[in-house]
């Protein structure tokens, strides 16, 4: 007894001391930055005042700091050899004069210099040795200039096309410190952010000529705003913009000063362009009716194509806020940047598109990056670790506006002649939109050269990194939500929302609110989808008299998958789904009662909410012989499975980069090498309208 005595004291003692060692904290930063650019060097001259608060239980004598502005110093940075890694040798074979990096530091408190030591292989991240510790509950202000020399934009997310500026990851900025430790991190295309919340105060002087977009609220900035609604008022009247007018007017001789101020976020970017088209529009949130002001800012290159970029912006920030909670910001913009050759990318309150070549294309991208300012803004979870909670979830709500505001939508639009030839050719194109991210999972997958959902960025293939993380968790997400039906499952990611907004989530916190909300286990999904590459197959094995009720017809399941998840089967008669049953998972293999009605066949997962790795063992047929064979016609992407002559198999997959390219491409795979170790992957990219040949090749050896 005394024994048993012990062991439970001394339990419930580890209990209690493993959970204050891991009590959720966040810190707080607060920045202060006055910047000043030069349009002619291409430079940030600035000074940076950060108030510290250390909300931790323990005292901190150091902060990490990033200074990402040195990834562009040299070809070695991590940045430099993760480029060479996947191909590109931009960086690595640059001239000195485009580069960019951070120089000019002097970090202090009052008067007093701190020791600052570089990260030993990363320059990019520096630890500032404080004077004192730093004591729990207690903050310090730490200031120190800068000064940027802006990379030329060719390499990656910051630069300066000629007087086009892309201002982004350019301040002397405290790495996450939280219940796990410091989360300093060099800056990588592969392997988003992490950072901490807080307001910021940055003040921008440029010459006046400049359209400026930033996070932030203006503050006394009625003659900016003036000045901003003119040009809208004016871009709105405009038929047609000459795209050949690329120039930039000469800048003006006198300066303004504009100061962003913004709470709860947890970046700060901003863009400057003379040549930017301005467009205003308004909108009223769903739950609290609350007005927010949305922006879209554009050159002459694809003006034709943003001429209903409000539309865009608007029903991205409407369905957002419907689906997972309102906007809390006051101000939402997107803006065409010259830099990234396609896609886009995410800031808070601020989102940088890329070349589109289609109003459809356009509105994906403006709404995808927007969406990121709930999952990455908002719900600042940690992008390197988790990569998933936000490209992934953001993916599965882009796939949802789609399927909401273009209900008739198949996998191929109407964008241009080329897409819809080459998807008739792949005689692909009766399938739905959802279809893309689907493939982008099974290209992979069906040869087991997938990974886990849950993984670090960098430690995914450059095909997984959009096949997993973006296309495979928005298919299991959408599983999840066809479960448990739209109500509940906006009831789960609201309170998710309404718990961790301006916080940093992590996968259990988003997993303990939908067991709670639902009442349900969901180890299948939290485990089983998320963290490992088990596939889900359930067969339909024939059928027997329901004796019990004779209303019902019995049909024998068999799940011959790795996943024990809940399932659905529908009756359909003329190809036409009449009714369909969800099933708790059955383990192995059971008999489920059917209400019996007039249906040519039952068929499982009839409305393809599940990643199903094989779909031809889902339908029994009502009568006739060979119940369980499938017409060809109704086999899940049966023309894709047959070889050609050559023994090249294709497979379109739906492109993504770290930029979001929503290009789709082509993945020529050749399966026919005796083993897995050969095989390669080559997937050239084509963007369809601008006919570029983007490509890359991975190879496992
Ligand atoms: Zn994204």
């Amino acid at each position: 007894m005394r024994f048993l005595l012990i062991i439970i004291f001394f339990s419930c003692a580890s209990l209690l001391f493993s959970q204050t060692e891991k009590t959720y904290f966040q810190q707080q930063v607060n920045y202060n930055i006055v910047v000043k650019l030069d349009d002619k060097n291409h430079e940030l001259t600035a000074f940076e005042k950060i108030t510290y608060t250390n909300n931790s239980p323990k005292p901190l004598t150091s902060l990490y700091f990033h200074l990402w502005p040195n990834a562009y110093k040299k070809y070695n940075s991590a940045l430099g050899k993760q480029q060479l890694e996947d191909h590109n040798t931009k960086l690595y074979f640059a001239p000195d004069s485009i580069l960019g990096f951070i120089d000019g530091l002097e970090f202090k408190v009052g008067d007093e210099k701190l020791q600052i030591e570089y990260a030993p292989y990363d320059e990019d991240i520096c630890i500032v040795y404080l004077l004192d510790p730093l004591k729990s509950g207690e903050s310090v202000e730490i200031t120190t200039p800068f000064h940027v020399k802006i990379p030329k934009g060719i390499f990656s997310r910051m630069g300066h096309l000629g007087e086009s500026y892309q201002i982004t990851q350019w301040y002397p900025k405290p790495a996450v410190y939280d219940k796990d430790g410091w989360h300093q991190m060099p800056y990588l295309d592969q392997g988003e952010f992490y950072s901490e919340f807080g307001t910021f105060d940055v003040f921008i002087t440029l010459p006046k000529n400049y359209v400026v977009g930033a996070t932030g609220d203006l503050v006394n900035g009625e003659k900016e705003l003036d000045w901003l609604t003119a040009i809208a008022e004016k871009t709105a009247t405009i038929d047609s913009f000459d795209y050949k007018d690329m120039s930039f007017p000469a800048s003006s001789d006198t300066t303004k000063t504009l100061h962003y101020h913004q709470e709860n976020v947890h970046d700060f970017a901003w863009f400057a362009d003379k040549r930017y088209h301005v467009l205003k529009g308004e909108i009223e949130l769903p739950h609290s009716k609350r007005k927010v002001t949305s922006w879209t800012m554009f050159t002459n290159n694809e003006a034709y194509l943003w001429k209903n970029s409000i539309e865009y912006i608007n029903d991205a920030t409407y369905y957002y806020s419907l689906w997972n909670g309102d906007y809390p910001y006051n101000q939402v913009t997107a803006l065409d940047g010259a830099l990234s050759a396609g896609g886009g990318m995410e800031y808070p309150n601020i989102t940088v598109i890329g070349e589109s070549g289609d109003a459809f294309g356009l509105e994906t991208v403006i709404m995808h990056e927007v969406g990121h300012n709930w999952f990455y803004g908002i719900l600042g979870s940690n992008e390197r670790d988790h990569g998933w909670m936000d490209e992934g979830i953001n993916s599965m709500n882009e796939n949802r506006y789609i399927e909401t505001k273009y209900p008739t939508r198949k996998f191929v639009g109407n964008d241009s002649i080329a897409q819809k030839n080459i998807f008739k050719w792949l005689d692909i194109s009766q399938y739905s939109h959802k279809t893309q991210y689907e493939l982008g999972y099974l290209v992979n997958a069906r040869r087991n050269l997938d990974q886990p959902i849950e993984e670090t960025s960098a430690a995914y293939t450059p095909l997984n990194y959009g096949g997993i993380v973006y296309a495979k968790t928005a298919i299991v997400f959408d599983y999840l939500m066809a479960y448990l039906g739209e109500e509940l499952y906006d009831k789960c990611m609201q309170r998710y929302f309404n718990e961790w907004k301006f916080k940093h989530p992590q996968p259990e916190d988003l997993r303990k609110i939908f067991e709670e909300e639902t009442g349900k286990e969901l180890s299948w999904f939290f485990s089983g989808l998320i963290k490992t590459t088990n596939k889900i197959d359930y067969k339909i094995a024939g059928s027997k008299k329901d004796t019990s009720n004779t209303e019902n017809i019995l049909l024998k399941i068999i799940n011959k998958g790795e996943i024990n998840g809940p399932f659905s089967i529908s009756g359909v008669k003329d190809g036409k789904i009449i009714t369909t049953q969800w099933y708790e998972p059955i383990g192995n293999k059971t008999f489920v009662p059917f209400k019996k009605g007039d249906f040519d066949n039952y068929r499982i997962d009839a409305e393809l909410n599940i990643p199903e790795i094989k779909r031809k063992n889902n339908t029994l047929k009502t009568s006739g012989l060979f119940k369980t064979t499938e017409p060809i016609r109704l086999q899940w992407l049966g023309s894709l499975e047959n070889p050609d002559k050559t023994q090249l198999f294709y497979t379109p997959i739906a492109g993504w980069n770290m930029n979001d390219k929503g290009m789709l491409g082509l993945a020529f795979y050749n399966s026919t090498f005796p083993s897995k170790k050969f095989e390669y992957v080559l997937a050239p990219m084509y963007a369809f309208d601008s006919e570029n040949i983007n490509g890359y090749a991975s190879f496992f050896y």
